[in-house]
């Protein structure tokens, strides 16, 4: 257990996961273990109960429960609000753990527990005042290492579930790829594909997955490989085997797993009305009401209707690039001429406004004033390593490749990190 006064604040928590991070750029790799230490048990005689906060539960209610007095209840919210920056217990994800010194005794200290990786412990002292401190709980990061291959008739979820691949992983993953892949196209069966990804313990228990650390994906196009990689600077990107950044300032496929049903065309016979012409972008299928992200951060410079592509909106980009987006029932909340959206950040709904055959998403990618193909056109990277971070890169990749290696030999072992 780390002590420290302000952990509520979540820039602590960021810091910790960069500096773990950045163990594995700065020493080589050197424990893999294949077996997990027990949980230790608490050998002292107090007595512990662990209440999940529910819906309707406030904190004076729960600690009147536990014998406490509503003088406690006034000193505990107090101390609280100016130590830990707490106000409100949120249902079914707060915790909070009662210690007594035995059965009988009152309550001599309560743990608010907001997360899994800090804590706030509230310990009574003999005069009676109620002290507040702030602990991280040290996390154990081990790095993991799954390995699959795409079978008949397969998508990618799949086979990563079969390969033993967390959900929350598979789709960061799918995130990842997505910059490089086109999964429609790209994927056949007898591809291969691995992850390496980070998961967290806790006094020898696991707690949860971390961030995605290397993949790599046999794509007919060619083997994508990506790693996570911390800079000099601290900040930290996804960068592919060459050290060229991964993440891409638009993305080719806005929502994840959409069949496309459409290609872009210069010459095609538009199904509704008929004649031949230009189809200037991407369909993508999906039902009425899915989420539709922004390929990319901008700024809305068109929410409107036009007979053609019905609600549509359309974003500008840093530098030359525009997106549109067609055929949406509704637009999201607070998306509106000159907002600002992030990558991701939802700006419609699926829907089938305008000419349209049925519920899908329309998604052009205009660079310069021209329309492009959005599934071949080049896309700038967020973030290119330079020329002396290239070289520590090339190093950090090595060194993770060897370690990837030994567990491709050996999928129970993990790298301690
Ligand atoms: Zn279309």
């Amino acid at each position: 257990m780390k002590k420290a006064k302000d952990i509520l604040n979540t820039n602590n928590l960021t810091k910790l996961v960069l500096a773990l991070a950045g163990l594995l750029s700065l020493i080589a790799i050197f424990l893999v273990v294949t077996k997990q230490t027990p949980r230790q048990l608490r050998m002292s005689g107090e007595c512990r109960s662990v209440v999940m906060v529910a819906s309707g539960d406030t904190l004076s209610k729960l600690l009147l429960e536990q014998g406490l007095t509503h003088n406690d209840v006034n000193a505990i919210a107090k101390v609280l609000k100016s130590d830990a920056e707490i106000t409100t217990l949120r249902a079914d994800r707060d915790k909070l753990e009662f210690v007594r010194e035995n059965d009988d005794a009152p309550v001599s200290k309560i743990v608010v527990i907001p997360s899994p990786w800090h804590q706030v412990e509230l310990t009574c002292g003999e005069d009676g005042q109620w002290n507040c401190e702030t602990v991280d709980v040290e996390r154990d990061v081990r790095a993991v290492y799954r390995h699959g291959e795409i079978l008949d008739g397969d998508s990618f979820y799949l086979a990563g579930q079969r390969a033993g691949i967390p959900a929350g992983i598979l789709i960061d993953v799918y995130d990842l790829l997505a910059f490089e892949m086109d999964f429609e196209r790209d994927v056949r069966a007898g591809q291969k594909f691995s992850v390496l990804y980070e998961e967290n313990f806790s006094e020898g228990q696991k707690i949860d997955n971390g961030r995605v650390l290397a993949v790599s994906f046999e794509a007919l196009r060619g083997n994508v490989q990506m790693y996570r990689f911390r800079k000099s600077d601290g900040t930290t990107g996804y960068y592919d085997a060459d050290g060229n950044g991964a993440i891409k300032s638009l993305k080719r496929t806005p929502i994840n797993n959409a069949k496309i049903t459409s290609n872009f065309s210069r010459n095609r016979k538009h199904p509704v009305l008929g004649y031949t012409r230009a189809h200037k972008g991407v369909d993508f299928r999906a039902s009425t009401g899915t989420p539709i992200p922004a390929a990319g951060a901008g700024r809305v410079i068109a929410r409107s209707y036009n007979k053609g592509h019905g609600n549509f909106v359309k974003i500008r980009h840093n530098g030359s690039y525009e997106t549109l987006y067609a055929h949406m029932s509704k637009f999201a909340k607070g998306v509106n001429v000159g907002t600002n959206v992030r990558q991701g950040q939802t700006i419609g709904y699926v829907g089938s406004t305008g000419y349209s055959t049925g519920p899908h998403l329309h998604y052009e990618i205009i660079k310069d004033g021209v329309h492009v193909n959005p599934m071949t056109v080049k896309l700038p990277a967020i973030s290119n390593l330079g020329k002396e971070e290239k070289k520590k890169f090339q190093e950090y990749r090595k060194v993770l490749e060897k370690g990837i290696e030994k567990l491709e030999k050996n999928p129970t072992m993990y790298i301690q990190m």
